[in-house]
């Protein structure tokens, strides 16, 4: 199925269009109601941004049931860098206020008759999803049901899916596509899966390892904390990166490593580290697993050795080293997609972990905090309705076909995104429920869209219109997250002694005709009831409402939503903890060969279980004479996996940054270094094709000093399968730009499956601008 890139007609329309596009262009503070909003009274609410999931507070001023404008909060744990300091949003925060007013949104509950989606009632899609749900167990079984829910504000999701429905079969961003071997080496190696989080404010030195941390954010208090460091410890920042970022920009030392090439210096670093005796012995002698074997491969990596492989400068190396182990145990790394996101990512993200327990910052002020959730009620412990668990002991089709005998991921996950075409057509996998999410931007897209194709049940729960609902058989409009109560809870924050909560009513009721997630899985759950006489379907019934259900996950707190969300602010800090708690017996692992899971899968993958050097291209592509360039994406501040994108706000402002007029978006860029553009001719402003040994596409090029040479990057989440960006309901029309995985199979670390995005490609010209 080909789709268009519709940038220059979205321009047209635009001018076409005249004041009022104009108007529309500045979202939703513009819209709806606007000709009588001047005449209402102003009322404040809160909200909490779940654009990265994060939950930055917002203070949402409302007139006449319209967001007029947001701000943040105050202190919050997440989006300030404490008590007494202001709140902030970033542009993807702030575009929840042109999300709840935007006309582009799925409007209505739609169902496929014929071929073609038609507006129904809610009482009528409701009807149908049950339907089809016992139709899909009966003729597929349920178990071939792909549950692709993203983050969300309930939970209740996996209750519905995977306990209820009886579906072992679940992809999640966090694993799969986002940072799965720095979530699971941190998590065998005994610091769990938020090693990517440094205590920034009391650092004395911070390492932004693949890390843009003061343009991209897990909440905005981690760019303050570590701008405080700075500016109240003096701090030390090194940003290791091969791209010259905005982080690069403000560090003390930038690395311009080569892609791939962080294992070896993680290494090497550990090497200068044990040569010159300044690691952690106490530490290590008394709570590490298997510092021989890392010692040994560190030994085999002297820094002249890792200048070769990385392209630093060896005594660069040595200076970082030195600088990381004499400012510990005051001294962290930042670590999350930029290192996983590659065949060998286990390797580099296990090598980089380990440089943690090597000099001891575990848990202690500015170093490695093993950061604590609050104890709000689980959904176990506030139901008080037995029901059966279907998916208990159900096996994920990877882990109990034959077919899937070559994976080694298979040990460690229950699925691997790139694999689902492999499994639909195998009949494994038959259906999917995707929501505020969608799967074709994120690996191995061309058969993805195929097998989203070929699926007998593709149910959305979207507020846009994108590749997947486009091509679903039921599509549910969700409410924006300014339409819904939010409970957040979290570990990371600005205030490293203590654990929060977050949580907000509805600033506006949902508009047009949808509903909050709560809502729509309530309404399939009693639908499900009545098909299947199965009263294990009436469980939600006891609450009537999502903010009954957050109350009874608050009671362990003995707090509820009204209190959390009354006064200035909407946040608690609820419990306070020590540092280095982790007591006596706590083992940090340099080696795995206790993680059975681990040891098999490294096993069959040909890995050792220590830290160890692996070159890219062992796992992944190598670059060739035909693909003599690495390709990598990057994400963008202003749109949070691309779903931002419609917001021609946003889309301005994203030109502007590159330089561009706005005139000149086109969604995402080609970054490219001038030596390759000059030996291929190309010009900021060209359009150039790109190419894969797999897929090819078009993007505009922007000359840059700042991306290496050999390396090309642009971002992701843009072009085919994305939003819409223009008109109303115009369903067929593609967003602007490439979807760059596209160019992507099926390739991916082999022990967690998560996605290989470092493509060989190369670029030429295409001829216009
Ligand atoms: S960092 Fe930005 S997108 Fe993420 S939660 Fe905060 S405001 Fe939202």
């Amino acid at each position: 199925m080909s789709e268009h890139n519709s940038a220059l007609t979205r321009r047209n329309l635009l001018k076409g269009a005249g004041v009022a596009a104009g108007a529309v262009a500045l979202g939703g503070c513009l819209s709806g109601d606007q000709s009588n909003s001047q005449q209402g009274a102003l009322s404040t609410a809160f909200g909490n941004c779940w654009m990265c999931s994060h939950n930055c507070g917002q203070k949402a001023y409302v007139r006449d049931g319209s967001v007029v404008n947001l701000t943040g909060v105050d202190g919050h744990p997440r989006g300030s860098a404490g008590e007494g300091t202001e709140g902030t949003l970033c542009p993807k925060g702030l575009a929840q206020l042109d999300k709840t007013h935007d006309p582009k949104r799925i409007k209505e509950p739609h169902i496929r008759e014929n071929g073609t989606l038609k507006k129904v009632s809610w009482e009528k899609a409701f009807q149908y999803t049950a339907e089809r749900l016992v139709s899909f167990d009966e003729n597929n079984g349920a178990e071939t049901f792909l549950d692709a829910t993203s983050w969300a504000e309930t939970d209740i999701f996996r209750t519905v899916w995977r306990d209820l429905y009886g579906s072992p079969e679940r992809i999640s961003r966090g694993i799969h596509v986002c940072a799965g071997p720095t979530f699971v080496t941190g998590g065998m190696m005994g610091v769990g899966s938020n090693n990517r989080v440094p205590d920034y404010q009391n650092s004395e030195y911070i390492i932004a390892w693949g890390r843009n941390i003061l343009n991209s954010f897990a909440g905005q208090f981690e760019a303050k904390g570590v701008l405080e460091a700075i500016e109240n410890n003096g701090a030390t920042l090194v940003t290791i990166d091969p791209q010259h970022t905005i982080t690069a920009q403000k560090s003390d030392e930038w690395m311009p490593i080569k892609p791939r090439t962080d294992g070896a210096l993680a290494l090497s670093m550990a090497n200068v580290i044990i040569e010159e005796g300044l690691y952690d012995e106490a530490f290590v002698e008394n709570h590490t697993h298997g510092f021989d074997a890392y010692r040994e491969a560190a030994m085999d990596m002297p820094p002249e050795k890792a200048a070769e492989i990385t392209g630093l400068d060896a005594e660069q190396i040595r200076t970082v080293a030195r600088g990381f182990a004499e400012a510990a145990p005051q001294a962290g790394i930042s670590v999350w997609t930029g290192t996983a996101q590659a065949g060998n990512g286990w390797k580099a993200t296990q090598n980089i972990t380990a440089l943690n327990g090597l000099v001891g910052n575990i848990d202690k002020p500015g170093g490695l905090r093993l950061w604590k959730y609050p104890s709000t009620a689980s959904f176990g412990e506030v139901c008080e309705q037995d029901y059966t668990n279907r998916a208990e002991f159900k096996d994920p089709a990877l882990k109990k076909y034959d077919e899937y005998s070559d994976y080694p991921a298979r040990h460690i996950e229950g699925i691997a995104h790139n694999l689902v075409p492999e499994m639909v057509e195998n009949e494994h996998i038959n259906g999917i429920v995707c929501h505020h999410d969608d799967p074709l931007k994120d690996g191995n897209a061309e058969s993805w869209i195929e097998a989203i194709e070929a699926m007998d049940l593709v149910i959305s729960i979207d507020a846009y219109w994108n590749g997947v609902s486009r091509r679903a058989d039921i599509v549910l409009p969700e409410a924006t997250q300014l339409e819904k109560d939010t409970l957040g809870t979290g570990n990371w924050n600005a205030y490293p002694n203590h654990k929060w909560v977050t949580g907000s009513k509805a600033a506006v009721e949902p508009r047009w005709n949808t509903k909050p997630d709560f809502d729509i899985l309530k309404g399939i759950a009693n639908e499900m009831a009545e098909k299947t006489d199965n009263d294990d379907w009436t469980v939600f019934q006891q609450w009537d409402s999502h903010e009954a259900y957050i109350d009874d996950q608050l009671s362990t707190l003995d707090l509820t939503l009204e209190d959390i969300d009354s006064g200035e602010k909407n946040y608690a800090l609820v419990e306070e903890y020590d540092y280095q708690q982790y007591g006596e017996n706590f083992t940090f692992r340099f080696d795995l060969d206790q993680i059975d899971s681990f040891a098999a899968a490294a096993e069959e993958a040909g890995m050792d279980t220590a830290p160890e050097w692996i070159p890219p291209g062992t796992y992944g592509d190598s670059t060739s004479e035909e693909y003599p360039l690495e390709f990598t994406d990057i994400r963008s501040v202003f749109f949070s996996h691309g779903s931002n994108q419609p917001h021609e706000r946003l889309q301005d402002q994203f030109a502007k940054r590159n330089q561009l007029s706005e005139e000149d978006y086109r969604g995402n860029y080609l970054y490219l270094n001038p030596e390759d553009a000059d030996a291929r001719d190309i010009e900021t402003g060209d359009m150039v094709t790109i190419e894969s040994e797999t897929g090819s596409g078009e993007l505009m090029a922007i000359v840059t000093e700042r991306a290496r040479p050999g390396l090309v990057t642009s971002q992701y989440g843009f072009g085919q399968t994305s939003a819409i960006t223009t008109g109303e309901d115009t369903r067929e029309q593609s967003a602007d730009g490439m979807n760059t995985m596209m160019l992507h199979n099926e390739q991916m670390d082999p022990i967690t499956g998560q996605v290989d995005r470092h493509i060989a490609v190369d670029v030429a010209p295409a001829g216009g601008d």
